[in-house]
């Protein structure tokens, strides 16, 4: 198949979706791999590594898309984007589905079909498609090194001729994936860890990652190994636990969230009163409404001398390795869509094809997303 990858035009999306090393594949495998010139810049994979890897370096997007069969991309297609895909194309990637309507509207016009990688279900086969875990991986590593970077104390305990120093303390709220990476990445550095989750169920994960689980007589395991909404009371209870778990603690780095709902508050101004001067909040939760009452999305601010940072894209800070990752995972996916022999598959009945597709036809497969549309 002819496979195209756009470079990303998003403000601040340094990621690409692929890399030389799949590249390679995808072109042994017989596909012609076109590549939208300087696409992995951002990320430091250059176009001559692509173009030694077998792809065509193609100078403009309209270019690029004449003929492409496939689109692959990380960021979602914007309105303008739809426009220029000519009917039939299959895109790939996130479509962030319920924020970009307008977008899909259009794809769903124009007959392009497009599958949307947070809908592959989180069963053991998508296991290497899934580039919500990877990204969310690379996001947990990310917000650990900027607190440690934000942080007027040494991680770890050191004991030197100048005096001992005592650990620092970093907490994580939310255990899921970003989460448990977040406190792999903690340890790593040396800091004492605790962590809480509402799903009990994470508290397994914690404790063999070598931090302590912060129980609370809730379990909020909802559908799917997702979590549910909290009832006020039991809101109340957790809000308390946190409060007097985060006060103590130098770096707290939350990744509460609840699918297709705001993000839960789980730190009050009163609780960020209470906290030590130089403590650091990171809140990956900043771009669905926070976790912290004061999270700015895109901002850091400081409030009784507690840095809030509520970043933005944080897989994006590690390109490279972020990048590798989501082309792994596409490849993974691709290999439902294009037959063995490079044909196109026709038939989207697989169940990940299935639970994916977004668009196609000119109908917006995706109940949830075709009652929003309307
Ligand atoms: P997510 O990004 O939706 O949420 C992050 C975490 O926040 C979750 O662990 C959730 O329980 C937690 N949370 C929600 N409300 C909270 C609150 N009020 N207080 C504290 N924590 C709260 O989740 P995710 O990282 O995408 O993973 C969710 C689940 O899916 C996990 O159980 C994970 O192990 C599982 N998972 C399975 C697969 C697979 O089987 N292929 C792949 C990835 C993830």
């Amino acid at each position: 198949a002819i496979i195209a990858v756009v470079k990303e035009s998003a403000v601040g999306e340094l990621r690409v979706a692929t890399v030389p090393e799949v590249v390679q594949k995808l072109a042994k495998a017989g596909h012609e791999v076109r590549v939208e010139k300087t696409a992995g810049t951002g990320a430091y994979y250059p176009d001559e590594i692509y173009a030694a890897a077998g792809a065509t370096i193609v100078p403009g997007r309209q270019e690029l898309l004449k003929g492409a069969q496939v689109v692959l991309c990380v960021q979602p297609p914007t309105v303008e984007d739809a426009e220029q895909f000519a009917e039939g194309t299959i895109v790939i990637g996130f479509m962030n589905p319920a924020g970009n309507l307008e977008a899909i509207r259009k794809m769903r016009d124009r007959k392009v079909t497009a599958f949307a990688l947070e809908l592959v279900p989180r069963i053991t086969r998508a296991q290497g498609m899934d580039a919500l875990s990877s990204q969310a991986t690379a996001g947990g590593y990310a917000a650990v090194v900027m607190g440690a970077a934000n942080c007027p104390k040494f991680l770890p305990m050191l004991t030197t001729a100048a005096g001992t120093i005592r650990p620092a303390t970093v907490l994580i709220l939310g255990a899921g994936v970003a989460g448990l990476m977040a406190i792999a990445t903690a340890k790593r550095l040396g800091a004492l860890v605790e962590a809480y989750d509402v799903r009990r169920a994470a508290g397994e994960q914690v404790r063999s990652l070598g931090a302590k689980f912060l129980e609370l007589e809730i379990n909020a395991e909802g559908q799917g190994g997702y979590a549910r909404e909290l009832t006020p009371e039991e809101k109340a209870l957790e809000q308390e636990m946190v409060s007097a778990a985060v006060a103590k603690a130098d770096i707290v780095i939350t990744t509460a969230a609840i699918p297709g709902r705001k993000a839960p508050v789980l730190i009050t101004k009163e609780t960020v009163a209470r906290m030590r001067p130089g403590a650091v909040i990171v809140d990956l939760a900043a771009e669905t409404g926070g976790n912290c009452e004061l999270t700015q999305a895109g901002k850091t601010l400081i409030e009784h001398g507690v840095t809030i940072i509520g970043p933005r894209n944080l897989p994006a800070r590690v390109p490279f390795h972020a990048s590798q990752m989501y082309a792994k995972n596409l490849q993974s996916f691709l290999s439902l869509v294009v037959a063995k022999d490079g044909s196109l598959v026709k038939d989207y009945s697989d169940e990940i094809l299935a639970a994916s597709l977004l668009v196609h036809e000119g109908e917006v497969r995706h109940a949830p997303t075709r009652d929003l549309i309307g």
